[in-house]
């Protein structure tokens, strides 16, 4: 039998994926923000094995403006489903219907879930259902996806309505306008679809990019009646729909007087102009703080110290002894595969504890302030908000923060967007931050929050910079987001949050870092010199020769121990490497390994990683740079896949390793010259790199050529 297809149609954050997994039984990710659903998604309906449901990104119109909108638009068109349920935000119905009222032209049955029944109840808004059905000429049923209300009504009619596939009644425009769109109809070509010619007719009245393709005769229609009106046909069409949703909403909604809600009066604390950027920082600050300082390096260092190295480690290396295991073996086993993957899966909690501050901060509607509040910063520069939800995306995982910034329109900030992502330290960045700011710096509290901010100060210097070069020149597109009332985190979506972002990094520990751990004790287990053979002492293995060969690149830097090198080129494969290159190091020869080359300073008292750096100002630079450079294999193809071009994608990863050697060469050269090691040639090329930076900075923007972007032909 033929399947059943329903389409999830509905403006942003109107709880169409709250509702797709309700109906799916699906796991999708609920954010509190626009963009996170920029595919569609799939799934069958619950108990109905033939009902395919889709969730299409949330749009706020059928025109071409946006990704989001073109997606949409285009499976509606292409793959008319059977029928439609446009899920309207009843809290916030008049801009909702404007949706609606083009969803209705599109000759496919709808019904309308008219959702956040909860929360209408609850104020003192009224909706009278029933009228608002017979005048809007379909079914409206009230629901709440979140207390799973009204849910099996709706799918009820839903179903009838796909099965019996009567097509939907448009809502009606003034009589002149009704004639103008009658006319262009009858001058379409006899082979468009009956049930798609309004619609059609509308489009070419619009002069919609996408599908117009007006004839002579058309466009004599469209002109005289534009100059009648004094107005072009968009927006006659758009007051048209306006006007007919006051129409009909007139004797079947009340709405509450307008009071200043909870929401509002938070709202003008943290969204204040001089206050908002104080309270992210503090809140940052405190994340950081908690995560990787406090509750998170007890769980830490319980996991590493007692349940790795006491409780496995030992008794395991013990046992094989006993047995009269061969030694090589041994090592693979305790130092290699123990030692690397441990060392990752000890940071697990402390991702945990970031995750869930993360998904609360989001789940509660903060984060998305938070764009807003970055949209006044990042506008000063000629970038909007919107860039700035990648970003907070790609604090869980670069991947699909670099895969959000399909929904910024214009093309050279959406490169930039890609490009800067995963500056943001993301989860398996933060093991790194932690055995920094853990190891070297005695758990320091300011040293993880720096990281973040590092992480954003990056975005918003190569924002800066990059801005008034000619590749990405131009002014930056409006940026609506809604602001959601604040709510009690719910409980599901911070479970799920935190166990897909946990998930996908556990899965790596026992793959990528797995593999990684075992090279690198083969490497430095075994040497070459004078035959194959396995190692006395580490001075002899092939990681130490390696190492060693490439370390001049990052002398300037101030790491260019063997150990810090061969981390840092595992880190490409997946950042969590680093610091399971370190679990190995440190597990095969204990401290020895760490302090045998290290002929630097201030070493005493450090523990044995930090003993590899020499300095706190090395193992600094050796952070920032692991932080910003290039991202992992995952995240350099998806960068690839997104950017859609080899020549874009190796420019984006040569701009962030060659960004991040500037700002580490910076950092450690002046850093020294501060700290009183003298002038030497280190310390010219670390005050040229910042007499660079704060020229790219200040100079004078170029011009650049217009942009074509569907925001700027708007
Ligand atoms: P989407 O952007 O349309 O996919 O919307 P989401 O499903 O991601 O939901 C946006 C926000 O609205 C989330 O915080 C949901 O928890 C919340 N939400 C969704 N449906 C309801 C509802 O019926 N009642 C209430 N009170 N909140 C809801
Ligand atoms: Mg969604």
């Amino acid at each position: 039998m033929e399947k059943l297809r329903i389409a999830l149609v509905g403006n942003p954050n109107s709880g169409k994926t709250t509702l797709f997994n309700e109906l799916t039984g699906a796991n999708q990710t609920v954010g509190n923000w626009p963009g996170v659903t920029v595919e569609k998604k799939e799934g069958v309906l619950k108990g109905h094995k033939d009902v395919i449901i889709a969730d299409l990104p949330g749009i706020y119109s059928l025109s071409p403006y946006t990704l989001e909108e073109v997606v949409s638009r285009k499976y509606i068109i292409d793959e008319k489903p059977d029928a439609i349920i446009n899920i309207v935000d009843a809290t916030n119905i008049e801009r909702n219907l404007y949706l609606t009222t083009q969803a209705m032209e599109l000759g496919i049955p709808v019904v309308i879930a008219l959702n956040m029944m909860d929360r209408v109840e609850k104020s003192a808004d009224k909706i009278d259902i029933n009228a608002l059905s017979k005048k809007m000429g379909c079914k409206v049923v009230g629901i709440s996806a979140l207390k799973k209300t009204g849910i099996k009504e709706l799918c009820e009619i839903a179903i009838d309505l796909a099965k019996n596939a009567e097509g939907q009644e448009a809502i009606k425009f003034s009589p002149e306008t009704e004639e103008v769109i009658t006319k262009i109809e009858n001058l379409l070509s006899e082979d468009v679809d009956a049930r798609i010619r309004r619609w059609l007719a509308i489009k070419n009245f619009e002069n919609d990019k996408e599908v117009a393709a007006q004839t002579r005769e058309m466009l004599e229609i469209i002109k005289a009646y534009e100059e009648k009106m004094d107005d072009d046909g968009e927006s006659i069409i758009t007051d048209e729909r306006y006007t007919a949703i006051t129409t009909i909403l007139k004797d079947c909604y009340q709405k509450e007087k307008k009071k200043m809600t909870t929401s509002d009066k938070i709202d003008r604390i943290v969204t204040n102009r001089i206050l908002a950027l104080p309270i992210f920082v503090l809140i940052m600050i405190g994340v950081y703080f908690v995560t990787v300082t406090t509750i998170g390096t007890i769980v830490t260092d319980f996991t590493n110290d007692v349940l790795v190295g006491e409780w496995i480690q030992a008794p395991i290396s013990a046992g094989l002894e006993s047995i009269g295991c061969a030694d090589w073996l041994n090592g693979l086993l305790v130092d290699g595969i123990i030692g690397g993957v441990g060392a990752v899966i000890g940071f697990i909690p402390q991702m945990i504890i970031l995750f869930f501050f993360l998904a609360i901060l989001e789940d509660i509607g903060y984060m998305a302030r938070v764009a807003f509040i970055m949209d006044r910063i990042f506008r000063k520069f000629g970038m909007s908000g919107k860039s700035f939800i990648p970003m907070l995306i790609g604090t869980g995982c670069g991947i699909p923060g670099i895969m959000a910034s399909r929904t910024i329109e214009n093309q050279r900030d959406r490169r930039m967007s890609i490009m800067t992502v995963t500056f943001m330290p993301c989860g398996a960045k933060l093991p790194i931050i932690a055995l920094i700011a853990g190891a070297v710096f005695n758990g320091t509290w300011w040293v993880a929050p720096l990281a973040y901010f590092i992480g954003i100060a990056a975005v918003v210097i190569t924002g800066i910079m990059l801005k008034k070069t000619r590749l990405f020149a131009g002014e930056a597109a409006p940026f609506i987001i809604e602001l959601p009332a604040y709510h009690i985190p719910i409980g599901r979506n911070i479970g799920r949050s935190i166990f897909d972002r946990t998930w996908a990094f556990a899965k790596k520990a026992f793959t990528v870092i797995l593999i990684t751990s075992v090279l690198i004790w083969f490497l430095t287990s075994f040497g070459v010199e004078g035959g194959f053979h396995m190692v006395e002492d580490v001075s002899e293995s092939m990681l130490y020769n390696i190492g060693n060969a490439v370390a001049f690149i990052f002398a300037p830097l101030g790491f260019d121990q063997w150990q810090s090198v061969a981390a840092t080129v595992t880190g490409l494969a997946a950042k969590e490497n680093i610091v399971g290159t370190f679990g190995v190091l440190t597990s095969i020869g204990d401290a020895d390994v760490a302090t045998e080359m290290v002929d630097n300073v201030d070493v005493a008292g450090l523990a044995p990683i930090a003993a590899i750096f020499g300095s706190k100002l090395a193992a600094m630079s050796f952070m920032i740079f692991n932080l910003l450079c290039a991202p992992c294999f995952a995240a350099m193809s998806t960068i690839g896949a997104e950017m859609r071009s080899k020549k874009w994608t190796a420019f984006a990863i040569a701009y962030e390793c060659g960004f991040a050697y500037l700002i580490s060469l910076i950092v450690y050269q002046v850093g020294r010259l501060v700290q009183g090691y003298g002038f030497g040639v280190g310390s010219v090329f670390g005050i040229a790199g910042i007499v660079f930076l704060v020229f790219m900075l200040v100079r004078k923007p170029s011009k650049g050529v217009k942009i074509e972007t569907a925001a700027n032909a708007a």
